[in-house]
């Protein structure tokens, strides 16, 4: 029997319409966007990868597509709504979520921070050259001794006369040996505050951590902060407790609801593709129960996914996302995005565990992704508590 082997048809992936929840201004986004991975980012994933480059080039270009603190308004940032950010997210994230990651670092951390909790000085000097990915900025909360609590943080600031000096170390900061500014949150005898660290002052060093096996086209640091004296202008006023950066990881969290789906997607359609073509037994895998099997099971999950995505996004648009929402988002899609990836590496069979497809990648850099901006085991904390009443942190 020579029955002609189909061609994958996306739209018949996309089994509950969910384009139809999408505008026309939203899906010419997303086309802009994935028009950008094709032609930028796929070519050198896998170069990128291997080589653990993070082409900081991109930073400027990102800025052009209006990608950088997409989501804030004013300052000479985009203004654009929720839902496109996370459009913009997932379409990056089917390119690689290192790249995703540089947009969140940049536009949900560092922007966010100054954009929420900054002088209007602190706004007009920095956010709009960030917009435009001149100035690059960081995001430092974690500590070699701090992870998911960031309560035992050890970094100190203390007064000398009118100015700061801060002394610790931050661990797994993103961008931080690129950054021009550095959001650097400390402990005071005030509680917790947030400085701007130009990255230039004496006393600040990020060194790269290497020999990575996930985010390899991505840049994560190990920073030290010795006697870095800052002027009292450094000081984030609008930030107090840990309530300063846990809004900023809100917005980040968010991005990452959208942008897992995309690496799941991207595997999926992958994983089709090749199951199409690849003949054993003399027929192609696409034509055996257990390989439509893992497809069904993936495109379920990412058409649920998806739809939980875009939920979250209309209600942070309309005001009405919560954290516990968010934490619900991300803790679904991360676990049933590294999941599809790693199924659809197996459709692959050895050939999937080469650059040369995406899957394996994807599935490698979910591992950092579910694990920043809380932790699995965190958001089940986070709703556990939210529907017990009770605190299991301690
Ligand atoms: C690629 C990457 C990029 C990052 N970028 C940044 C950044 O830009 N800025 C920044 O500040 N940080 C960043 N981080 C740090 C990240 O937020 C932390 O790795 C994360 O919060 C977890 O902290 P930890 O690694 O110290 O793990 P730990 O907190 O030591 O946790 C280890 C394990 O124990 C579990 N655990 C912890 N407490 C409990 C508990 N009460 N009950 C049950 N289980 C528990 C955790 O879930 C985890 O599985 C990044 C991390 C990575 C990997």
């Amino acid at each position: 029997m020579n029955t002609p082997i189909p061609a994958p048809n996306a739209s018949h992936s996309d089994v509950l319409h969910l384009d139809a929840l999408l505008t026309a201004d939203e899906l010419a986004l997303r086309e802009k966007v994935r028009d950008f991975v094709d032609v930028r980012i796929r070519p050198n994933i896998a170069v990128w990868y291997e080589d653990a480059v993070f082409p900081v080039e991109i930073a400027a270009e990102l800025g052009a597509l209006g990608l950088l603190g997409m989501h804030l308004s004013g300052y000479g940032c985009p203004g654009r709504s929720a839902v496109e950010y996370g459009i913009a997210a997932m379409e990056l994230e089917a390119g690689d979520s290192g790249l995703r990651t540089f947009v969140s670092v940049q536009g949900s951390l560092a922007m966010s921070a100054i954009h929420k909790w900054g002088t209007e000085g602190q706004k007009n000097r920095y956010l709009p050259g960030m917009a435009q990915g001149r100035i690059i900025g960081c995001f430092g909360l974690t500590e070699p001794t701090a992870g998911s609590d960031p309560s035992a943080m050890a970094t100190f600031a203390r007064r000398d006369g009118t100015d700061w000096v801060i002394n610790g170390a931050k661990r797994w900061i993103g961008m931080a040996s690129i950054a021009h500014v550095a959001v650097i949150w400390a402990q005071t005898d005030d509680g917790v505050r947030g400085f701007l660290v130009p990255t230039d002052t004496p006393g600040f060093s990020a060194v790269p951590i290497d020999a990575k096996l996930s985010m390899r086209a991505s840049i994560q640091c190990d920073v030290h902060l010795e006697d870095v004296r800052l002027p009292d202008e450094a000081l984030l006023p609008g930030a107090r407790g840990l309530r300063g950066p846990f809004s900023c990881l809100n917005e980040a969290r968010f991005g990452i609801v959208w942008g897992v789906m995309g690496a799941a997607r991207d595997s999926y359609e992958a994983a089709l593709a090749y199951s199409l073509e690849r003949l054993q037994f003399g027929k192609p895998l696409a034509s055996y129960q257990i390989t439509q099997q893992k497809l069904v099971n993936m495109l379920m999950e990412i058409q649920k996914g998806t739809l939980l995505a875009i939920h979250t996004g209309r209600m942070k648009d309309a005001g009405t996302l919560t954290a516990e929402a968010i934490s619900l988002g991300k803790l679904n899609n991360c676990r049933e995005a590294i999941g599809i990836c790693r199924e659809a590496r197996s459709i692959l069979g050895g050939n999937g565990i080469t650059l040369d497809h995406s899957p394996l990648r994807h599935a490698n850099n979910l591992e950092s992704v579910r694990t920043y901006e809380g932790t699995d085991e965190v958001h089940t904390l986070i709703l556990g508590n939210h529907i017990t009443g009770i605190r299991a942190f301690h």
